[in-house]
C-alpha cells in the first residue's frame, strides 16, 4: 500500500473514530442508569414516607382527638339529659347542678372539636345553639318544677320540644362523629395503603434499574467478549494453520473495539504483505544467483526435474545436460582483479542466454518456481561454472552443435575496463534418456564430462562416457575411505634400507607409508597421495606419518638400538604449510631431540607454487635439527630453485633415470652431472631405484654417495626392519 492509500486509510478511521459509539459510553451508562434508579428509588421512599408521617401525624393531632372529644360529647349529652330528666322528676337540685358541669364540659368537647377541625365550624355552632336552647329549656323546666313554679298544663309540650331537640342534637351529633370515623378509618387506610405502595414502588424501581443494569451490561459484556473470542480465533487460526494470513475480524459496529479489530485486521494486512514481499525475495534469493542474475544450482535441479517428468510423457525426444567451466579464468580473475572477474562471467551468462535463447538480456522468470516447460534454461553454479538444459532435441548432434556455437561464443574476446582477454570453455554433455534419467546423475555426467573435456585439452565438449562413472564412483569411494584411514587404524610404514655405495654398509632409512583397507586392498602412496592432496587431507597423513616415524625411533631406542636417520615424504601441500614448524614441534612434543635422526624428503612439483614459504620452513625445520633432501632428482619438474635458494643436504637421483644408467649415456651423464652438481655444493647424494649389482657398481664409481633399491632391499614392516637393523647393527656405517 502506498503512503497516500495508508494516509487517506487513516482519515477514514479518524471519520470513524468521531461517529462512533464509545464503548466507554456504554460503561458509563451502566453506572449513570445504576446511579438514577438508586436515587428514583432513594426520592421515591423518601417522599412516600414523609407522606405517611403526615397522614399519622393528622390521625394523631386531630382525626383521632376530634373521635374522641365527639364521642365524649355524645355520652355527655346522654348523661345530660338523664340528669336533667331525673332532676324533673325526682326534683333533684344536685342532678340540676351536674348537668351544668356536664354542659359545660360538652360545650368545651365540642369548641375543641371546632378548634382540631374548623371545616366543622358552621355545623358544630348549629349544634351548639341547638344544645344551649335545649339545655336552657329543660333546665328551666327541671327547675321550675323542683320550685313548684311550674303549671303542669304546658310540660308535656315543653318536653316533647325538648326530646325533638334532645334527638336532632344525638343524630346532629352521631352524624358528624360518624363522619369523623369514616375520615379516621380513611386516614389510617390511606397511611397503609402509602406503605405498601411505597415499597411496591421501591421494588419496582429496585427490580427496573437491576434489569436495566443487567441488559447494558451483558450486551457491553457479550459485545467485548465475542470480539475477543473472534481475535484468539483468528490468532489461533493463525498459528495453526502455518500462517494462513487471510483471517479478518468482521467489523460490526463502531465502538473501541471495532477499532481494535479494525487495526487488528490493518496489522495482519502489513503483516501478511511483508511476509509475501519476504518470501518472494527469500524465493529469489533461494533461486537465483545474485551474480548474474541466472537460476541458481536449487533452480537449476526443479527446472530439470520437471522437464525430465515432462519428457517421460512424449516420446523421442532427447535433453541434453551441458556442464560448463571457463578455461584460463583464474588468471583473468587474478591479473585484472575480482571486479573484472566479476564482470566476466555477467558477459559470459549473457552470451550462453544469448547462444541458446536469442535474448540479449539474463532475466529469469519472475515466478522462479515456476520451471517453463521446453525452454533453454541457464543457471550458474558457482565460480566460472555453469549449467545448461536443451530440451527436445532430436539427436546427439544437435546438443554438439549448440556446444559447438557456445565454445565459439565463448572465445570471442573481451573487453573489460578497457583490457582486452579471453577465455575458453570446456563443456561435458549428459543426455536424457540415453546415460540416465535422473537428474543428479545426468548433472554428476555433465560434470565428468567436462573434466574429460579438459582433460583433452580444454576448449572443447565431450559427451558422458559410462565408463566415466565407474572410475568417479571408485574414486568416491577411494576418498571416503581415505578419510577414515587414520581412525581406522588403516595405515603404517614400510622402511626400505639405505646403504653407502662405497663400503655397503646400512646407513639410514627411508619410511615409506602404506594404506590397508580390508575391502579395497593395500595401497602405495602413488594411488591415493594425490586424491588425499585433491581432498585436503594430505598434511593430516604428512603428519600421521612423522608421528608413527618417532614412535619407532623411541620404540628403538628403548630397545637400545642406536638412533639410525630415517627419511621420510613430504608433500608439496605439506612442505608449503605456513605452521609447518608449529605443527611439527607439537608432533615431537617432548622427544625433539629425536628429530636430529629425520631426513625429510620433498619433491619439487608444480604444486609448490609459494617458494617463499617452502624456504622459510625449510629454515625452520633444519633450525630444529632435521636434514632436507631433494626427492625425485632429475625427474618431473625438478628445478634449480629449491636447491639455490634452500640449504639443502641431499638430493635424491630419481629412479627413473638410475634405471637407464647402464643402457642410456645420456641418463649416464646426467647423472654423473647431478653428483658433480651436489660434490660442488657440498650435498651428499643418495640414487633410488637401485636394482642390480651393475647400477649399485657404476653409481659408487660415479661417486655417488648412498643408495636404496630393491637390489639391497625392498621396503620392509616395522618389525621385519627392527630386526634387520639388529643383524646389522655393527655394519652401520658410523661415518653416515
Ligand atoms: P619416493 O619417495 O621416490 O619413494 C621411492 C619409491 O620407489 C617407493 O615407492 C619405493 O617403494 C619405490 N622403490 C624403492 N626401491 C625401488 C626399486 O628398486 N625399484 C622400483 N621400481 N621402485 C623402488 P612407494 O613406496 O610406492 O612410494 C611412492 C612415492 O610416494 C614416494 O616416492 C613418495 O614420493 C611418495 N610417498 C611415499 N611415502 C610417502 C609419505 O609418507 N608421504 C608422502 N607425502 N608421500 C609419500
Ligand atoms: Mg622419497
Ligand atoms: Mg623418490
Amino acid at each position: 500500500m502506498s503512503d497516500s492509500d495508508q494516509i487517506f486509510r487513516y482519515q477514514d478511521d479518524r471519520d470513524r473514530r468521531k461517529t462512533r459509539r464509545p464503548l466507554s459510553w456504554q460503561i458509563l451508562s451502566i453506572a449513570v442508569i445504576g446511579t438514577l434508579g438508586f436515587f428514583v428509588f432513594l426520592a421515591v421512599m423518601l417522599s412516600e414516607s414523609k407522606d405517611r408521617a403526615d397522614l399519622l401525624k393528622d390521625i394523631r393531632d386531630t382525626r383521632y382527638p376530634v373521635q374522641a372529644s365527639l364521642l365524649s360529647a355524645l355520652n355527655q349529652l346522654e348523661t345530660i339529659d338523664n340528669n336533667l330528666e331525673h332532676a324533673f322528676i325526682s326534683s333533684n337540685g344536685a342532678l340540676l347542678d351536674h348537668s351544668m358541669i356536664l354542659a359545660a364540659q360538652f360545650r368545651g368537647q365540642l369548641h375543641q372539636v371546632m378548634m382540631l377541625e374548623r371545616s366543622n365550624a358552621i355545623e358544630i355552632n348549629t349544634i351548639l345553639a341547638a344544645f344551649d336552647k335545649y339545655f336552657s329549656d329543660s333546665h328551666a323546666l327541671a327547675q321550675s318544677t323542683i320550685s313548684g313554679q311550674r303549671d303542669f298544663s304546658d310540660t308535656t309540650l315543653i318536653k316533647q320540644a325538648n326530646a325533638r331537640t334532645f334527638n336532632d342534637l344525638m343524630e346532629s351529633l352521631g352524624t358528624l362523629q360518624t363522619d369523623h370515623s369514616e375520615s379516621l378509618v380513611a386516614s389510617v387506610d390511606s397511611a397503609t395503603q402509602r406503605a405498601s405502595d411505597a415499597l411496591r414502588v421501591g421494588l419496582t424501581t429496585g427490580v427496573l434499574t437491576a434489569v436495566l443494569l443487567f441488559l447494558v451490561a451483558f450486551i457491553t459484556t457479550r459485545s467485548i467478549l465475542q470480539r475477543i473470542n473472534n481475535m484468539v480465533r483468528s490468532l489461533r487460526q493463525i498459528a495453526v494453520s502455518d500462517g494462513d494470513m487471510n483471517v479478518r475480524i468482521p467489523l460490526t459496529g463502531s465502538d473501541e473495539m471495532t477499532e481494535l479489530a479494525f487495526w487488528f485486521n490493518t496489522f495482519l494486512e502489513k503483516l501478511q504483505r511483508m511476509t509475501a514481499e519476504s518470501t518472494a525475495e527469500v524465493k529469489r534469493l533461494a533461486f537465483t544467483d545474485t551474480l548474474t542474475n541466472l537460476p541458481n544450482r536449487r533452480m537449476f535441479l526443479r527446472c530439470l526435474n520437471s522437464e525430465i517428468e515432462r519428457l517421460d510423457t512424449l516420446q523421442n525426444s532427447t535433453l541434453a545436460v551441458l556442464f560448463l567451466d571457463l578455461d584460463n579464468f583464474k588468471p583473468v580473475n587474478d591479473q585484472l582483479g575480482h571486479d573484472a572477474g566479476d564482470e566476466l562471467i555477467r558477459i559470459v551468462a549473457q552470451r550462453l542466454v544469448h547462444t541458446v535463447r536469442g535474448e540479449d538480456t539474463v532475466s529469469v522468470n519472475s515466478d522462479l518456481s515456476e520451471p517453463v516447460p521446453g525452454q533453454p534454461v541457464v543457471a550458474r553454479l558457482a565460480g566460472d561454472e555453469f549449467m545448461m538444459i536443451i530440451s527436445e532435441l532430436k539427436n546427439q548432434q544437435q546438443a554438439a552443435n549448440i556446444a559447438e556455437r557456445i565454445r565459439m561464443a565463448i572465445m570471442e574476446p573481451y573487453v573489460i575496463n578497457g583490457m582486452e582477454c579471453a577465455v575458453g570453455v570446456s563443456i561435458g554433455i549428459c543426455l536424457y534418456p540415453d546415460n540416465s534419467d535422473d537428474a543428479e546423475e545426468l548433472i554428476t555426467g555433465a560434470d565428468m564430462a567436462m573434466y574429460q573435456a579438459k582433460n583433452s585439452g580444454k576448449n572443447t565438449y565431450r559427451f558422458f562416457d559410462p565408463a566415466l562413472r565407474t572410475a568417479t564412483e571408485h574414486k568416491v569411494q577411494m576418498d571416503n575411505a581415505i578419510k577414515k584411514a587414520i581412525p581406522n587404524g588403516e595405515l603404517h610404514l614400510m622402511f626400505q634400507p639405505q646403504f653407502n655405495l662405497s663400503n655397503g654398509k646400512l646407513v639410514g632409512a627411508e619410511a615409506l607409508l602404506r594404506w590397508e583397507n580390508p575391502e579395497l586392498g593395500v595401497f602405495s602412496p602413488n594411488d591415493f597421495i594425490k586424491q588425499a592432496e585433491a581432498n585436503g587431507q594430505i598434511c593430516e597423513l604428512d603428519d600421521w606419518v612423522m608421528k608413527s616415524v618417532l614412535d619407532h625411533l623411541l620404540m628403538w631406542e628403548n630397545k637400545g638400538i642406536k638412533p639410525i636417520p630415517i627419511a621420510l615424504n613430504f608433500s608439496a601441500a605439506q612442505a608449503s604449510r605456513p605452521s609447518l614448524a608449529l605443527a611439527v614441534s607439537r608432533i615431537a612434543g617432548t622427544h625433539k631431540h629425536l628429530l636430529s635422526s629425520i631426513e625429510i624428503e620433498i619433491t619439487e612439483t608444480s604444486a609448490i607454487d609459494n617458494i617463499a614459504v617452502v624456504e622459510n620452513n625449510i629454515q625452520a625445520l633444519k633450525a630444529m635439527d632435521m636434514k632436507i633432501a631433494m626427492d625425485d632428482f632429475g625427474a618431473g619438474h625438478s628445478s634449480l630453485t629449491l636447491l639455490t635458494r634452500c640449504d639443502i643436504d641431499t638430493l635424491k637421483i630419481d629412479k627413473a633415470v638410475t634405471r637407464e644408467i647402464r643402457t642410456d649415456r645420456k641418463c649416464r651423464s646426467i647423472v654423473q652431472a647431478i653428483i658433480d652438481l651436489a660434490t660442488e655444493l657440498e650435498v651428499a647424494t643418495v640414487a633410488e631405484g637401485i636394482e642390480d649389482e651393475a647400477q649399485a657398481h657404476a653409481l659408487a664409481e660415479m661417486n655417488c654417495d648412498l643408495g636404496q633399491g630393491y637390489y639391497y632391499s625392498k621396503p620392509l614392516r616395522a618389525a621385519e626392519f627392527a630386526r634387520y637393523l639388529e643383524r646389522h647393527r655393527d655394519g652401520i656405517d658410523k661415518a653416515a
